[in-house]
């Protein structure tokens, strides 16, 4: 699906961030017009820009237009939408989607192995900081969750705790998921002003690969990683914070899986929901996939003993993203359809399946790379 366009700026001398309306007669201050015919002619247009994919405009010199976009389909009223001095459109906020994410920044302190958005060192936080303050209170009130990912958030320093503090201000009744290695949580000062937000709409999903502090260091390449991490955890629980662990399954978690489980059930029994997920093919994935890749096919058995283990003992675990055809019918309860709507894909043969409707399906990339053993179920 695509999430950004780009045309021809016109007078656009800052970053605009609005609510799409296709009713020229419906504007307000927040409004980015989308044209698809001629744009109307206004005695005081009263909203922010106009967008369209007209090649040559009526042009009011006063009013803020981007022109020639070649797409925008993918755009419907009442989303929300940055415009940038080049041009771009990024689509910030689908208002028919329940998979809104805010990305917090590019930066990371870990560089995972099969890391899905690698890092990128350039200093992008103010600028990301200062659209989703413009954002968030467009945001509608009704909106059930948002996601908060990176790159690291926590790396935004002061203004990680002031983007919470606002979403907790403007969306009081909305759950928030912060996808966070949570190493920077092992300063208890960090711990303790997000205890001080009392936000308890706020769960942090952090990533625990092993159960020995040598291979999650490895798969993240990072020294101390595991340390820190761990202590993260500790430090959060110790002040009641909600938590989730999260382990990706491949070739390097595979084998102490079990293992891992016992250690979760052992050290962090304080964590509400334990998800493990399968491979994303994009990122470091493809490069790193010698490393990396066995059929999900080829471990059910360590995905069956470590879920089963931990749901026996009365934790809440999830499998995301992994095809009901790969995974035996007795782990099915534990399948949820967790990829998000526009990165989400079927295989041709899904179409003859049964089970289509209730399947998860593929990552829209993983369709290049899957498990050999993807079977439509015909009865
Ligand atoms: S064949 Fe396709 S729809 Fe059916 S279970 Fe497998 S991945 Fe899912």
């Amino acid at each position: 699906m695509l999430l950004r366009t780009k045309g021809i700026p016109i007078n656009i001398d800052d970053y605009i961030v609005g609510r799409i309306t296709t009713d020229p007669t419906n504007i307000d201050s927040h409004s980015i017009l989308l044209c698809e015919d001629e744009i109307p002619e206004f005695e005081y247009f009263k909203g922010l820009a106009i967008i369209t994919k007209q090649q040559e405009p009526r042009l009011d010199n006063k009013e803020k237009v981007v022109f020639k976009i070649p797409a925008l389909n993918h755009l419907t009223n009442g989303d929300l939408i940055s415009i940038g001095l080049d041009g771009n459109i990024s689509t910030l906020y689908r208002v028919n989607s329940y998979h809104n994410t805010l990305l917090a920044t590019e930066r990371c302190n870990s560089n995972c192995l099969m890391c899905s958005q690698p890092p990128k060192d350039k200093n992008d936080i103010p600028l990301l900081y200062s659209i989703y303050q413009k954002l968030i209170p467009l945001i509608p009130k009704d909106c059930i969750e948002i996601g908060i990912s990176g790159g690291e958030p926590t790396l935004m320093g002061q203004l990680f705790f002031e983007l919470l503090s606002q979403l907790k201000t403007e969306l009081p009744n909305t759950e928030i998921h912060v996808l966070t290695n949570g190493r920077s949580f092992a300063w208890i000062n960090m711990a303790e002003k997000l205890n001080r937000l009392g936000y308890n709409r706020l769960m942090l999903g952090i990533p625990v690969y092993a159960d020995y502090y040598q291979v999650h260091d490895y798969i993240v390449q990072t020294e101390n990683a595991f340390y820190q991490t761990i202590l993260g955890l500790h430090n959060l629980a110790s002040l009641s914070q909600r938590l989730e662990v999260r382990v990706v399954l491949h070739k390097q978690t595979i084998p102490r899986l079990t293992r891992l489980a016992k250690y979760i059930y052992k050290n962090l029994p304080f964590v509400e929901h334990v998800a493990f997920m399968g491979l994303e093919y994009i990122g470091y994935t493809p490069h790193n996939i010698q490393k990396l890749w066995i059929d999900p096919y080829d471990y059910q058995n360590e995905l069956g003993e470590a879920v089963e283990f931990l749901a026996g003992q009365g934790m809440h675990v999830s499998i995301y993203n992994t095809p009901l055809c790969v995974l035996p019918e007795r782990l099915w309860k534990f399948a949820r359809k967790s990829i998000s709507d526009w990165k989400n894909d079927y295989l041709p043969e899904c179409s003859l399946c049964t089970k289509l409707n209730e399947c998860g399906g593929l990552f829209t990339w993983n369709l290049k790379k899957h498990s050999e053993y993807i079977r439509p179920f015909i009865t």
